[in-house]
């Protein structure tokens, strides 16, 4: 008997399995991939503070370091987002994770979970490698959210799909490779394209409710890229307002995107997989301190308060969904060439005098600010 079974080793499996094993509880996680953090799903970007806040320090799998984000309007209008982060290697950083959790005391099998029964205390994961029994167990499981759904936690899922290609740096010669650039337009439907510079690479993907390889192809187009000059593609998918009962039972804490963690308007989830890693590792040892395993209920609210699952993301997505380039290009008419932060209240009034329609829009405008201002101070 485990005292802790975390189900999938990606960032929120590896990060709560470090934590419990450090103080010394037995820890098995699940993975069912046969290398860990293979296939690649993931643009590979991070903000500097993920790390920081995270207490992680930085690692080889470290490919490049930009400023933050440039955003790229219609028309040509940009912005930036002064943040700065890194294009790591993403499987390379993975494998990481795991290995300090495996370090620390965690073991680790190569199985598929298929099934949970039992109560808290007396968990049995049922696998294609055989039956393994635990005390807690943590859904890390990414976006199916398997052991939420078996335990009747999640009530409905909804997903963005995101498609990238890798392209060798000679043959993206025009890019800046300062910023990552994010490309906003009405065809993206509130999603975007990013093109991220990590070195000798650039990582080029769509993502969004319409995404498509269709849509990737035309983006690479629209921006100068030669399709055929591709390495390689990987794609996945992002969850997007999964609807919970709750993200914890007794003896059950739900994690990372099978929590639905994503940001919603980034698509950016390894920072708030960590976090919610970290916290549930935390009401986990509790739990197991005082043999009272009605304190992983505690973690359900406790997630709820972190600034990755404020309302404010959900609805400036749900705006920016129904965003027509002449909304971007409004947005563009104020922040043309200069930071974020210098979207302040009178600078967008007085833009709106000239666009009174956007004066009886403030409530939206004021929500997407705060949204942005929240991924500037906690990252995306
Ligand atoms: C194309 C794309 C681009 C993205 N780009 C970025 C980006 O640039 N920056 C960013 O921050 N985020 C990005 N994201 C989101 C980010 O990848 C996720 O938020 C992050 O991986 C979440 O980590 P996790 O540990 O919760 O889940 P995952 O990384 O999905 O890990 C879950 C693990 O569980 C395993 N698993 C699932 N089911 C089972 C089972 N039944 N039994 C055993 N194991 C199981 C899986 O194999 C997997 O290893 C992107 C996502 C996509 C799809």
């Amino acid at each position: 008997m485990y005292d802790v079974i975390v189900v999938g080793a990606g960032p929120a499996g590896s990060m709560t399995s470090y934590m419990i094993a450090s103080t010394g509880y037995s820890v098995l996680m699940i993975e069912k991939k046969k290398e860990i953090g293979f296939p690649i799903q993931c643009g590979e970007g991070i903000t500097q503070f993920c790390l920081q806040y995270n207490k992680l320090p930085e690692g080889n799998w470290i490919k490049w370091k930009v400023k933050g984000v440039k955003s790229v309007l219609p028309s040509g209008y940009y912005f930036y987002t002064e943040e700065p982060g890194y294009s790591i290697d993403r499987a390379g950083f993975d494998k990481w994770l795991a290995e300090r959790a495996i370090e620390r005391g965690a073991e680790l099998v190569n199985a598929k979970a298929k099934a949970i029964e039992g109560k808290a205390g007396k968990w049995k994961i049922f696998t294609n490698e055989g039956e393994y029994k635990g005390r807690i167990v943590i859904g890390a499981d990414g976006p199916s959210s398997n052991i939420a759904r078996w335990r009747g936690l999640l009530m409905e899922r909804y997903y963005l799909l995101a498609y990238q290609y890798k392209f060798d740096a000679k043959y993206m010669k025009q890019m800046d490779d300062k910023w990552f650039s994010i490309y906003w337009h009405e065809k993206f439907r509130g999603g975007y394209g990013w093109v991220f510079p990590r070195g000798e690479e650039y990582n080029v993907g769509v993502g969004g409710v319409n995404a498509s390889v269709s849509q990737l192809k035309s983006f690479c187009k629209s921006i100068g890229i030669d399709i055929d000059k591709k390495k390689e593609m990987n794609k996945g998918v992002i969850p997007f307002a999964y609807k919970f009962v709750s993200r914890a039972q007794e003896g059950i804490m739900i994690v990372g995107d099978a929590a639905c963690m994503t940001n919603p308007t980034s698509g950016g989830g390894i920072q708030a997989a960590l976090a919610s890693g970290r916290i549930s590792a935390k009401k986990a040892i509790k739990s197991l301190e005082e043999e009272n395993f009605s304190i992983t209920l505690e973690y359900d609210r406790e997630i709820r308060k972190t600034p990755y699952l404020h309302p404010a993301h959900l609805k400036c997505a749900r705006y920016l969904q129904k965003w027509k380039n002449e909304d971007w290009l409004f947005l563009g008419s104020i922040l043309h060439g200069k930071k974020f932060t210098d979207l302040t209240l009178w600078r967008s009034f007085l833009a709106g005098l000239k666009h009174p329609s956007y004066l009886l829009r403030a409530r939206e405008m004021l929500t997407i600010r705060k949204a942005m201002k929240i991924n500037q101070k906690y990252g995306w």
